[in-house]
């Protein structure tokens, strides 16, 4: 019985948890998914400090100052970032200090420099603006004792700086998935064996080099396994070198074809089979079963077909194992630029380009659908998807669009 998209996905997600936790150097937690809580052990930043280069002074000293009437004030010392005051600040006295430098004991204020005549020794106030102003108090950005970043969090560049801030030099993150990746099919060489390409014999496994990255961009260690020939002897013995992995993806062999053997192998290596059929195109025929504890899933051969159920599939999971919450790739509405007509009761994932104009996203088709067309996915930045029960789709509609990756979307002008 073929499942639905949505019941395909369940299906899958419904057996696979996060990876178990360990430790890792701070560094090498980027991409990763904070998995408790971590609290700063400090107030952060640790002293009241200075947000300009200026004189720290008491606001009430200077609130007559204005450039016809500067008022002056002793300077009793300067002191720099990293540097801590040995003075107080008291009336009619004004301690120099730089950004970042604590402001001293008795100042509310720093005036900015431009706002004097920079003296070292006395200093001419000719501005009030800055009056109780310019002061970062210490605990502003954490308090001691507040959660940094919560566990649950994917780890970027911002959280990282956190996380260095409040002096978490080792995180618990959930475990990288290993990701097997086995290309099936007689036909297929690596590309080193071009030479049978270009004599007519073979086709490169395209697949080998779309999936090991997209599994990577998902966040895995890839194990590639390479080509193997279409006898189940030959499965079996490279399957056993996907030992260790959290999930084995294959792809081919999974159709209904004389030479499909890839699930009567899984299946005779115990594997517990959840999942035959999926109403999509491309990509109907999808396998997915657990083997002992690493999952199998088991892409068509058609390499629009093993990309677009990888979108769908794989990158969910993989982001399940690594722990995110946020699995998906995000949907938006589209306007579609054309019409389309629909040949089957399925769920359709059309390769697209999605545009923003100035009244919303309007998406176009990257041409020919075939789902041996690779450039069509080469060209694309989204899919657009079309639910089974419509049979056709004029220009103008609003569809769904999942949309793929950063680079489509990034701008080669700066559009603010
Ligand atoms: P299959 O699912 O094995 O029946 O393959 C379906 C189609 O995809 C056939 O035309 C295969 O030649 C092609 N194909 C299968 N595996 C790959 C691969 N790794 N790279 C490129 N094309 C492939
Ligand atoms: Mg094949």
């Amino acid at each position: 019985m073929a499942s639905s998209v949505h019941e395909a996905l369940q299906q899958i997600l419904a057996g696979i948890r996060p990876l178990d936790v360990e430790r890792v150097a701070l560094r090498d937690a980027f991409g990763r998914v904070l998995a408790e809580d971590v609290r700063s052990p400090i107030e952060h930043p640790p002293w009241d400090n200075s947000s300009m280069d200026g004189y720290a002074v008491r606001g009430a000293d200077v609130s007559a100052a204005s450039a016809a009437s500067p008022i002056r004030l002793d300077v009793l010392e300067t002191v720099r970032a990293g540097q801590r005051p040995s003075r107080v600040v008291e009336k009619g006295t004004a301690i120099r200090v730089m950004t970042g430098a604590p402001v001293p004991e008795g100042a509310d204020t720093v005036i900015r420099v431009e706002d004097t005549d920079a003296g070292e020794q006395v200093v001419e106030i000719r501005d009030v603006r800055d009056v109780g102003r310019n002061v970062r108090p210490r605990g502003e950005d954490l308090r001691k004792g507040a959660i940094a970043v919560a566990a649950g969090t994917a780890i970027e560049a911002a959280q990282l700086g956190v996380l260095a801030s409040v002096g978490a030099a080792k995180v618990a993150v959930h475990r990288r998935p290993r990701v097997a990746v086995m290309a099936t099919g007689d036909e297929l060489v690596d590309i080193d064996g071009f030479d049978s390409v270009l004599a007519g014999e073979r086709i490169v496994s395209s697949n080998t080099y779309t999936l090991c990255a997209a599994a990577m961009a998902a966040g895995a260690d890839v194990v590639d396994l390479g080509i193997v020939k279409d006898d189940p002897a030959a499965y079996r013995e490279r399957i056993a070198k996907a030992e260790g992995c959290d999930l084995l993806v294959t792809s081919g062999g999974v159709s209904v074809g004389a030479y499909d053997f890839t699930k009567d192998v899984l299946r005779e290596l115990g594997a517990d089979l959840r999942l035959w059929r999926v109403r999509m195109r491309p990509g109907a025929p999808l396998g997915f079963g657990m083997l002992g504890q690493m999952a199998w899933l088991g892409l068509p051969g058609n390499p629009v077909s093993a990309m677009v159920t990888f979108e769908l599939f794989g990158r969910p999971l993989i982001r399940r194992q690594l722990g995110h919450a946020r699995v998906f790739r995000p949907a938006i509405d589209v306007r579609i630029g054309e019409d389309i007509t629909l040949a089957a009761p399925l769920t359709h994932f059309f390769r697209g380009i999605v545009e923003w104009e100035p009244d919303g996203a309007v998406a176009s088709l990257t041409g020919p659908q075939g789902s041996g067309l690779l450039t069509s996915m080469a060209r694309a930045n989204a899919l657009i998807v079309v639910p089974p029960e419509r049979m056709s789709v004029r220009r103008g509609e609003t569809l769904r669009a999942l949309l793929l990756g950063e680079n489509g979307y990034s701008s080669a002008t700066f559009n603010i």
